[in-house]
């Protein structure tokens, strides 16, 4: 029987997911962490996710979904070949979009939940911030939820914390949990690879920065 006292959270050690997981900690009594190679050009992401994952004190797993990376042929995260769309297009998700990820994800982190007896998912998708990637709005996860208990006739709580906050938001709560210097510096969001403040031109980046300016400001 799932324990509504245990939590899993996917996490790729970004800056989303790492708030997320130290909110699973401070909600949950046991937490574990689920992360996926994807084939995504950045190795390193899932080296820092483990790393995080050893200072929270949480059973880390990471799980091959490389054939992503074969179906998504166009998309500038997977495919070396294309250069990476700066801004979002104004009628299609931008070349970042990562076609069924989340869909992905979320049906392993589910399948692994069950076997673990997990019944809280927890996943840092934002819809204020959503970069125009449709899996990570608030409709997707709430439909998805309902097809994987009926799927595996279970009553998985998938919990989004950050849906309704834009970066800067996220910002404060990682500072209101505690780790803000560990996102800062320790997690990595950035397109090419690079840690914490990232190569700031790439549009996770810009993100990023973006909102931690806007909190750092709005504390002053
Ligand atoms: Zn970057």
């Amino acid at each position: 029987m799932l324990s509504k006292n245990k939590a899993l959270v996917v996490f790729s050690g970004g800056q989303d997911s790492t708030t997320c997981l130290f909110w699973a900690k401070k909600h949950f009594e046991e937490v574990h962490a689920i992360c996926f190679r994807y084939g995504q050009k950045h190795e390193q992401e899932v080296v820092y996710a483990q790393r995080i994952a050893e200072r929270a004190d949480v059973p880390f797993t990471v799980l091959d979904l490389s054939f992503i990376s074969q179906l998504a042929v166009n998309c500038s995260l997977t495919n070396q070949a294309i250069t990476m769309d700066r801004d979002k297009p104004a009628d299609t998700p931008p070349n970042t979009f990562v076609p069924g990820r989340n869909l992905f994800f979320l049906s392993v982190a589910a399948v692994y939940s069950r076997e673990h007896d997990i019944m809280n998912i927890v996943t840092g998708v934002s819809q204020t911030d959503f970069s125009g990637y449709p899996d990570c709005r608030d409709s997707f996860v709430r439909s998805l939820n309902v097809s994987l208990n009926l799927a595996m006739d279970e009553q998985f709580v998938i919990h989004t914390p950050l849906m309704w906050k834009d970066k800067a938001e996220t910002w404060q709560l990682a500072d209101q949990l505690g780790i803000f210097d560990l996102v800062r510096h320790d997690t990595i969001t950035c397109y090419n690879g690079i840690p914490g403040d990232g190569c700031g031109e790439c549009p996770a980046c810009k993100l990023r920065k973006r909102g931690l300016e806007t909190y750092l400001k709005s504390k002053v």
